[in-house]
């Protein structure tokens, strides 16, 4: 047990939502205790994402305790407790199974590890011994069984157990380390990062889904860059995902792709918000634009070639990356609105400003200015334009090319090319 007086950490630092829980819970007689993440976050002097607790009652007693909650989730039955915002996670103490009894696959993956335990049991099945510590917000006490006190204090990412027993039971841990690693600045111990090299293969046994949620909170952990470089000094990019070897691995499309990426650091570090749709759309924005470029040069018209271009690629990377399909209709409104800050003449300008997805639009605009893809000049001019005074506007305007109107006219040999510009305009 570490006291307050060797730690530090108060009960102000806990979120309102996770001291009503544990209070609750305590009052009602169980054990709570804020875990994971938040614990080591608040040792290392930064500011939880969340709150997790872990408690002793079944998630059939913590629903008895609050009654704004709900039971989720089907492998692990975890409570959401909600106070107003904040959605606090609450799970019953995990056990290990026993050997024997493990359901694993054949490469000793852990297919189930949903046993009720005690806090010393919860406490050996997690991941890291900075995941490991228990914080008790009544009495102001870590619970430390596994060292972690003293390794997050040395900045040390240490696995419990034997790191090739646990990467086995679940490959995920591979991923993690490296996240967290560059998430928090911290080391990862020797003998946890030696078996990585070896055993990476084990994670083409993981399914994908799972894969694309590790991936994803690097993207969006606010050190994307540091993860990825990471990723790369462990040898761990190659086919983790095939969203990563996109990212790693586009000549033309590097420098763009890390452009967003430390656009996207620098927005989470403001606290501002990303969309997964806007990244996706950077990381295939290149293979989109040769898509559409050899259509162009085919003899394609450019807005027809750009719908069929964002339509091959879509579908071509919806095999392998694993992107889900409800980001389609905003990566596209991104990608077509490209096209649109071309032209800049006529009533056209001003509905584009009107449009919902301008400011994203625009973002992914300057990204390809600073890459040198576009010529600076024509974000500069729609920074000016969207805020400038109606005379300004009316004198920043090119005049309209004779030839605009009267081609809108000309029917179309393609329907198909025709409604796409229709609903570009
Ligand atoms: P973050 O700050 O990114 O949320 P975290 O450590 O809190 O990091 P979560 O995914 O929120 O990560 O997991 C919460 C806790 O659950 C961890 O701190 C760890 O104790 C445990 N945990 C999560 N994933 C695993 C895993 N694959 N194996 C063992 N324990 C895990
Ligand atoms: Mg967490």
């Amino acid at each position: 047990m570490i006291p307050f007086e060797l730690h530090g950490v108060p009960r102000e630092q806990i979120s309102y939502g996770a001291q009503k829980v544990t209070d609750g819970l305590q009052a009602a007689g169980y054990q709570a205790y804020v875990v994971g993440g938040a614990v080591r976050d608040l040792l290392l002097k930064r500011i939880p994402k969340d709150f997790d607790v872990a408690t002793d009652a079944t998630p059939e007693e913590v629903r008895r305790v609050f009654r704004r909650s709900r039971i989720i989730g089907r492998r692990f039955r975890l409570v959401h407790v909600m106070f107003g915002e904040e959605v606090v996670e609450v799970s019953t103490f995990r056990s290990m199974i026993e050997a024997e009894d493990a359901q694993t696959d054949e490469h000793g993956r852990l297919l189930r590890d949903n046993q009720f335990g005690d806090r010393e049991q919860d406490a050996a099945r997690r991941d890291f011994t900075a995941n490991a510590l228990f914080y008790d917000p009544s009495t102001q006490e870590i619970f430390d069984y596994h060292n972690g006190y003293a390794d997050t204090r040395k900045h040390l990412l240490r696995m419990i157990g034997d790191p090739l027993v646990r990467y086995r039971e679940d490959p995920v841990r591979m991923v993690r380390a490296v996240r967290l690693s560059a998430k928090l600045g911290m080391q990862i111990d020797a003998a946890t990062a030696a078996p990585i090299a070896g055993m990476k293969n084990l994670l083409d046994n993981v399914p994908q889904s799972r894969l694309l949620d590790e991936v994803l909170k690097m993207l969006l952990s606010g050190h994307s860059v540091e993860c990825i470089q990471q990723l790369r000094k462990m040898n761990l990019h190659h086919g983790l995902l095939p969203l990563l070897d996109v990212i790693l691995e586009q000549p033309m499309g590097e420098k763009f792709v890390m452009l967003a990426l430390r656009n996207t650091d620098e927005r989470l570090s403001q606290d501002k918000t990303v969309s997964p749709a806007f990244l996706f759309a950077a990381l295939l924005w290149h293979e989109v634009l040769a898509a559409w470029n050899l259509r162009v040069q085919q003899g394609e018209r450019p807005v027809g070639a750009m719908h069929e271009a964002m339509d091959e690629v879509l579908a071509r990377q919806k095999e392998q990356l694993a992107i889900p399909h409800r980001h389609d209709a905003v990566m596209k409104e991104i990608w077509l609105l490209q096209q649109r800050f071309e032209q800049r003449a006529g009533q056209r300008t001003f509905r584009l400003l009107e449009q919902p997805r301008f400011r994203a639009g625009f973002d992914f605009l300057l990204l390809r200015c600073a890459s040198g893809e576009v010529d600076q000049e024509l974000g500069l001019w729609w920074d000016e334009f969207q805020d400038a005074s109606a005379e300004r506007q009316a004198e920043m305007l090119q005049p309209e090319q004779a030839g605009d109107k009267k081609r809108r006219r000309k029917p179309r040999k393609k329907p198909q090319a025709a409604a796409a510009e229709v609903t570009a305009a």
